[in-house]
């Protein structure tokens, strides 16, 4: 039986699940707080430059997983693009991730790959056995000079506490390189879409069985209108707020122009305390393939999310952990409702991985619409 569906959200969760659905039939309805589609993949040409701006923040697509690259693809050209990443630490420029050429540029040092592991080993604080906090956990693997100039100012500005504060899972286990590799990401599938991320989300929306009410917010009354809904907002948005807030960090944009080449990377880090900032994007080096005179910047600014802005990253402390139990107890509970996406689940999730649980969820859906309602978060996210 063919179903009248909403989904909250036009971002590429509420975009995958909705053109899997359309495909199979269904008629889809899917609103947006916001006066545009692709949620916060958005991109758009900036009037003054002509450059294609990631609009919520740098988006490089990178993935292991043959299915989900194939499906991008169907819906936008893919160019080649790497992110290759700058930092900025104590007057000098340095690679990033810390590989072999930041540890030689560093210690001034041109030490071969196992050399430069035996050199760190014994600079790591080997006195720390079982680390707690970020900080000991930096120490116990880098040491305190590469901590200090890499680590420990960029993860103050980010996270706006100290990294003794925060968990050591923060940090991976070896955040370092002893090769010359400074590709950002290992995956094998990596590219930026020609278009923009919203022309790849506006081909997957352009389907007869799909309507995209934009600058709609969603009201949960509107529940019973439908026989489904998939809602990627705010999993406590939902409920509206009654047992609290969850902790994200939001960021603040500060655009500005240059003529020429401002930086010559698409990212520059800044990892001194002093700075403000936590990193400057320079939105043409995402399309080395444009040429424009012109460039347009974005200064970056982390802080604590307020209940008007946007929310970026979830905080997920032992405080909202708890909070975050109560909330996804309530929406397992919730009849015909599934939540879906980075909101939906408060969690942290790359492009391709909200793509791949959109797919799977669509496909639960279709092949048992009757036990789809909230199970999937139960898969997600354990209680
Ligand atoms: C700064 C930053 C950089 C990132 N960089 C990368 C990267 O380089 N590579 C990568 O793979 N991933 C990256 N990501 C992750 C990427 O942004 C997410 O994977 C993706 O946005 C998740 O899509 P979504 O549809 O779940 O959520 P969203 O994109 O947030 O979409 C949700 C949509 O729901 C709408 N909405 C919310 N509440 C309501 C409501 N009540 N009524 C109506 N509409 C509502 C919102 O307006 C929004 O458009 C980055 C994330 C951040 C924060």
């Amino acid at each position: 039986m063919k179903q009248d569906i909403l989904i909250v959200g036009a971002g590429l969760s509420g975009a995958v699940i909705g053109q899997e659905l359309a495909q199979a039939g269904h008629r889809i309805s899917i609103v947006d707080a916001r006066d545009h589609i692709a949620g916060n993949c958005h991109t758009e040409r900036d009037p003054e430059t002509g450059v294609m701006v990631h609009v919520y923040g740098p988006h490089i697509f990178h993935t292991d997983d043959r299915e989900v690259w194939d499906y991008v693809n169907r819906f936008e050209t893919f160019l080649p693009y790497q992110n290759r990443v700058k930092t900025s630490s104590g007057g000098k420029v340095f690679s990033l991730p810390v590989n072999l050429h930041t540890i030689n540029q560093f210690f001034g040092r041109t030490m071969r790959p196992d050399e430069a592991r035996a050199f760190i080993e014994q600079l790591a604080d080997s006195t720390i056995e079982d680390p707690q906090t970020f900080e000991e956990q930096a120490l116990r693997f880098v040491g305190r000079d590469l901590y200090e100039a890499f680590f420990k100012g960029y993860t103050t500005k980010q996270w706006g506490c100290s990294p003794t504060a925060l968990p050591a899972s923060i940090l991976k286990r070896l955040p370092l390189r002893f090769n010359y590799d400074d590709n950002y990401f290992y995956h094998r599938y990596q590219g930026m879409p020609e278009g923009g991320y919203t022309q790849m989300v506006a081909q997957m929306l352009d389907h007869p069985n799909i309507t995209v009410e934009l600058n709609t917010r969603f009201a949960r009354s509107q529940k019973t209108e439908y026989d489904h809904v998939f809602y990627s907002g705010p999993i406590d948005g939902y409920f509206g707020y009654d047992a609290g807030r969850l902790g994200y960090r939001t960021l603040d944009f500060e655009r500005f122009t240059y003529d020429g080449d401002y930086q010559g990377c698409a990212v520059m880090n800044y990892g001194d305390a002093t700075i403000p900032y936590t990193r400057v994007t320079e939105h043409k080096h995402f399309a080395p393939w444009e040429s424009h005179e012109k460039s347009v910047c974005y200064r970056e600014f982390s802080r604590e999310c307020g209940p008007d802005d946007i929310p970026y990253y979830p905080i997920r402390l032992v405080e909202e952990k708890s909070l975050l139990t109560d909330y996804l107890d309530r929406a397992r509970e919730e009849d015909r409702v599934s939540f879906v996406g980075r909101l939906g689940t408060y969690r942290y999730l790359d492009m391709d991985v909200t793509i791949r649980e959109a797919l799977d969820t669509a496909r639960a859906f279709l092949a048992r619409p009757e036990t789809a309602t909230a199970s999937r978060i139960s898969e997600l996210v354990p209680a």
